[in-house]
């Protein structure tokens, strides 16, 4: 037997329709491109968006074309995300940090029919214009006056493009499956990968990132995703600031220390989030300035490991409390987020943090378990390290055009390419990316554990731990660190640092002290690229 209940689509439209019923004057604050800090509302912002839809459908864009966004967090890239989705087509974010030949590549395959950009990237789209092959016009998200001079053909300004159109557009009817978001993964191995959101995918992850456990978003809150709209869908916060009425503060291009601060104490932001890389700068321009975060309630910290001394700052120092996070690309993409359970509450601060350096428990939504090589499950007890596969309803079931199905089992688990532990209360640890663990003697040792115990060090910036090739034990972890302005310590000091904190076998055979690490697009370690660079290098006492 069904039952009786209404068939309501789940529509990402949906979502700044009910923002402008309900938070027509929530603010919604923009640092633009153009220099000034500008200041629109959810009303304001579904009337633009209802505009873009009817600007597209006039130029004969249809159900499922793809229309690509080189663009930072702002109001006007969020119109247009809901005005593209509101008409079936999809948003197709590009990340512009990766290499012209790379997005020009993705483009391409993507086969974008139109381009929004931010007059920042001017220079970018001229020098790619020719080699976009599906292309028919560009939209420079700006207005006639600061339109770019650049080489670009078929460039309109955002302004005129909307200007006369319909506020009150009706939106196209369609499936809740229909597709409306895709995004590429950065490709570190292979080509990139495109993962293609669904309308029904994005509002189910907007609800789950909401929900009181992950980040307990609300309409008292104000939320400034640093998280660029182009890394993973700002991790939903695009969606689910405007499902529950939260004021948003797009920080536009810039993402430095300086910048940051100024919009958190200005517009009184309570919520934020970013990658560990980012809040290392902010933090340390905190400490050189003696600033404080006195609005601020949450930080989220994701896409790569936060280290527990990064926690201990930001509670300890700021009175800020942080929910570390842990997902992907192809998970729209939270998949877990780290809270205490009530059974922890009256722990001591030493274990508490302990808790808190997990990447922690799954949503309502994702299922998870973690798999040995022949597929087999491996026990929940928070020791055992295995590869972690995952599925749910705002998972990918495969890639764009059908690329990388050997991602993907029978069963429908997702083959994340992490190795974690999972223990019986759900928390979940990453000890690595499957490609950077460090074998040594047929055992694992976890990269990530080593670099979060070196940042800890206070004259440490950043740490990254490689395998290098040892004769005896296949592989050895070589500890590359970066130093803070003005700081020297030995390599004794470092390791003396670590000793007693990790197992005997898990200690570096060399510590490298480097001016800088390098970072992927999306702001992770490039291990690969470190990896390169010291092939070579002789690790004290391995013959040969
Ligand atoms: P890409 O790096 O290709 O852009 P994502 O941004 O989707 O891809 O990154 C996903 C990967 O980032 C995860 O598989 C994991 O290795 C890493 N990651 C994300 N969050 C964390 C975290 N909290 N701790 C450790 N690793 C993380």
């Amino acid at each position: 037997m069904l039952g009786l209940m209404q068939d309501w689509p789940l529509l990402i439209h949906k979502i700044i329709d009910h923002a402008a019923l309900y938070y027509s004057e929530r603010e919604v604050v923009t640092r633009s491109p153009e220099g000034p800090i500008e200041h629109t509302n959810y009303g304001e912002i579904a009337v633009r968006a209802h505009k873009v839809a009817a600007a597209l459908d006039k130029r004969g864009i249809k159900l499922g074309d793809r229309i690509g966004t080189l663009a930072w967090n702002t109001s006007r890239h969020v119109e247009s995300w809901y005005g593209i989705a509101g008409i079936g087509a999809v948003y197709h974010t590009l990340n512009p940090r990766l290499f012209p030949e790379q997005i020009a590549w993705i483009v391409n395959h993507a086969e974008d029919r139109a381009l929004f950009f931010d007059i920042t990237f001017a220079e970018l789209v001229a020098k790619l214009a020719p080699h976009l092959k599906t292309v028919e016009f560009y939209v420079a998200l700006t207005d006639r006056a600061h339109l770019p001079k650049a080489d670009i053909p078929n460039l309109i300004a955002y302004e005129d493009f909307i200007a006369d159109m319909p506020g009150d557009f009706a939106w196209k009817e369609f499936d809740e499956h229909t597709a409306c978001g895709l995004c590429y993964t950065s490709g570190t191995t292979g080509d990139p990968k495109g993962v293609l959101y669904s309308h029904r995918s994005n509002t189910l992850h907007a609800m789950m990132v909401c929900s009181g456990d992950a980040l307990g978003l609300s309409g008292r809150d104000t939320m400034l995703p640093v998280v660029p709209m182009f890394h993973a869908n700002s991790w939903g916060i695009a969606f689910a600031a405007p499902m529950v009425g939260a004021k948003l503060v797009l920080p536009g291009p810039r993402l430095d220390g300086a910048s940051l601060c100024e919009l958190f104490s200005g517009e009184q932001v309570t919520m934020t989030a970013a990658v560990p890389t980012v809040w290392l700068s902010a933090l340390h321009y905190l400490e050189e300035t003696g600033k404080t975060l006195p609005y601020m309630k949450r930080v989220m910290v994701g896409g790569a490991a936060c280290p527990r001394s990064m926690i201990e700052a930001f509670e300890g120092k700021y009175g800020v409390e942080v929910i570390h996070g842990w997902g992907m690309t192809e998970m729209s993409p939270m998949g877990t987020l780290c809270t205490l359970k009530a059974k922890h509450l009256d722990l001591p601060p030493e274990k508490k943090l302990d808790y808190k350096a997990k990447q922690g428990r799954p949503l309502f939504g994702v299922e998870m378990k973690i798999v040995d090589a022949e597929n087999r499950e491996l026990p929940r007890d928070g020791r055992t390290m295995g590869k972690l596969k995952v599925r749910g309803p705002a998972v990918a079931k495969s890639y764009f055009k059908g690329d990388g199905a050997g991602a993907f089992d029978a069963e429908g688990w997702f083959d994340t390419g992490d190795v974690a532990t999972l223990d019986a209360d759900g928390y979940m640890t990453i000890t690595d990316r499957a490609k950077d663990v460090i074998k040594s003697g047929g055992e694992w040792i976890s990269s990530i554990d080593i670099e979060n115990l070196a940042v800890g060090h206070p004259a440490v910036a950043e740490a990254a731990v490689i395998g290098v090739r040892h004769p005896k034990w296949d592989e050895r972890p070589l500890l590359i660190v970066v130093l803070k302005p003005g700081q020297t310590i030995s390599k004794k000091d470092m390791l003396d640092h670590l000793a007693g904190k990790i197992a005997t076998w898990w200690m570096p055979d060399e510590v490298v002290f480097v001016d800088a690490i390098p970072h992927s697009a999306t702001g992770k370690i490039q291990k690969t690229a470190l990896r390169e660079r010291f092939a070579e290098l002789h690790l004290p006492g391995a013959a040969g």
